[in-house]
């Protein structure tokens, strides 16, 4: 069986990453398989765990890490994020292709590891949009806004180390390029 490939889905905090991906996965006609990450920030309202993020404490983050149990791992704005690597694996291994939705320092481990995955980077239409959708998101304060804001500025020109880089304008049409990108992959 033909392993499956590895997708990394990533672009600035409030881009709509999470919007587009449940998106893309709502036809349930790709063989994608999300890969759900371990962080140490707090839960927002309506998140799951094991849903949304596998919630850890620092302790137990840094116990994964120091295991070797993260594929790449990444602090963002105070909060450590990773994605366990046994699963990716597991279901690659299955033929499934895989889904990873991470910031840039992390996909930057990941391509340095495997050079074929399919890198997609979102980008808001403009900054006020950006900013716009972070704040009508509601889950973060205002300082955590700012950091994520600024934190926006210096990810945005590392668009350029990504294999594709796709406009977030209108939703459903940033879904379906994105769709097609994977779909052309498989071929
Ligand atoms: P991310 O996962 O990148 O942090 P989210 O998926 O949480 O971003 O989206 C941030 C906000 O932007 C949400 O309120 C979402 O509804 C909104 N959003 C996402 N995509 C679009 C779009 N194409 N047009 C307008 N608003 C959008
Ligand atoms: P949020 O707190 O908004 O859910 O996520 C903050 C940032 O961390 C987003 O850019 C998100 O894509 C990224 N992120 C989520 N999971 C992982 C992960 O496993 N590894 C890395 N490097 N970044 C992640």
């Amino acid at each position: 069986m033909e392993k499956g490939l590895l997708i990394i889905l990533s672009g600035p905090s409030g881009v709509g990453k999470g919007t587009v991906r449940k998106k893309i996965l709502e036809k349930g006609d790709l063989n994608l398989f999300y890969s759900v990450s371990m962080t140490t920030r707090g839960m927002r309202p309506g998140e799951e765990n094991g849903r949304e993020y596998y919630f850890v404490s620092k302790e137990e983050f840094q116990k994964n890490i120091e295991s070797g149990n993260l594929l790449e791992w990444a602090e963002f704005v105070g909060n450590y994020y990773g994605t366990p690597k046994d699963k990716v694996e597991e279901m690659r291994e299955q033929g499934k292709d895989v889904l990873l939705e991470i910031e840039v320092k992390g996909t930057m481990t990941v391509l340095s590891k495997c050079p074929d995955a399919i890198s997609i980077f979102l980008v808001p239409p403009s900054l006020e949009a950006l900013e716009s959708r972070i704040r009508g998101r509601s889950t973060e304060t205002e300082e955590v806004i700012q950091q994520r804001l600024a934190e926006a500025k210096s990810e945005l020109p590392m668009q350029s180390k990504y294999g594709h880089v796709v406009v977030n304008d209108d939703l459903d049409r940033a879904a379906d390029e994105i769709r097609e990108i994977i779909l052309s992959a498989r071929k």
